[in-house]
């Protein structure tokens, strides 16, 4: 063995460790950032409203597929977000209380069996009356460089931004696969660790590599798709990187589950263990009704003895 041969060798050696200790560095801070917001949300025990219980029948369609156990877990989860974040109309958009339930009902889907908190990091939602041109917060001042109209953003220090009229059209039609408030919460929970990167807080690091490796295929496909015109369930505007491939593949997996396990089963299967949810079981079977008030029982009348 020669000396600049050791030499090569000790350097790929040295690289190698490198890359292994801050692989695992990596993977080990994820998790401790997932830990983190893992946690479940506390709910309130006050009266739910029962306009609110009205409000998310006629107007949150996706919550009349689920079970009563759900609607109930889901309308609590509502007086949580409703309770620790502000929602603010922008452009003298005066934002309504039937607004508000509309926008944190469907951000809620999404946390309906999840120990992942109501969005820690989620301070403000800013509501539009329409499609707006984006301000990117910056450091120092308000960027307002581009001109491009925009439905919804999602931002990691603490604001969703959202498009009133999206909203409001988009929840009234649950099984079209276009949802902006799905896709701009979808993006919430995968800021949660602190990467935008379609890979949401997982539990281990094992779980984010087979997360990562499932994201990765599909996506790949999916750009291909677009590339090619080559049609397919998911909209080709996840094809712009893996985090936009993640909101659009959770609109997708709540709006149209029985295409997408049809299509990508992998994919769906991935989406269905991580939000512990198969929206596309609640479509093939039909929702139990409410269950009727057991009627009073009728007096057992007195025995009669025969002389
Ligand atoms: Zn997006």
């Amino acid at each position: 063995m020669t000396g600049s041969g050791s030499a090569l060798e000790a350097f790929e050696i040295a690289v190698l460790a490198a890359v292994l200790i801050f692989g695992s560095y990596f993977l080990t801070w994820r998790m401790l950032m997932g830990v983190r917001w893992r946690r479940r949300p506390t709910l309130a025990s006050d009266p739910i409203p029962d306009h609110w219980r009205e409000i998310v029948s006629r107007r949150v369609p996706v919550a009349g597929r689920l079970t009563d156990a759900e609607r109930e877990k889901l309308l609590r989860l509502v007086q949580v977000f409703l309770r620790e974040k502000i929602i603010e109309g922008c452009d003298g958009l005066d934002v309504t209380e039937e607004m508000k339930v509309m926008i944190a009902a469907q951000a809620c889907v999404l946390l309906l069996h999840l120990d992942a908190g109501c969005y820690p990091g989620l301070r403000t939602v800013l509501v539009y009356p329409g499609t707006y041109r984006p301000r990117s917060p910056t450091w120092f001042k308000y960027d307002l460089g581009s001109t491009e109209a925009r439905l919804g953003e999602s931002w990691r220090h603490g604001v969703v931004i959202l498009s009133w009229d999206s909203v409001a059209s988009q929840a009234v039609d649950s099984l079209d696969g276009r949802n902006v408030t799905l896709h701009e919460f979808a993006h919430q929970l995968d800021q949660q660790d602190g990467v935008a990167d379609g890979t949401p807080a997982l539990q281990s690091p094992s779980a984010v590599r087979h997360w990562a490796a499932i994201i990765a295929r599909h996506y790949d496909d999916l750009v291909s798709a677009a590339a090619s015109g080559r049609d397919t369930v998911l909209d080709y505007y996840g094809a712009t990187n893996k985090a936009e491939f993640f909101a659009v593949a959770t609109e997708t997996f709540f709006e149209q589950p029985i295409q997408l396990r049809r299509q990508q089963p992998e994919l769906y299967d991935a989406l269905r263990e991580f939000y512990r949810q198969d929206p596309a079981q609640r479509l093939t079977v039909p929702p139990t009704p409410p269950t009727p008030p057991t009627p009073p029982t009728a007096p057992t009348p007195p025995v009669t003895m025969s002389p």
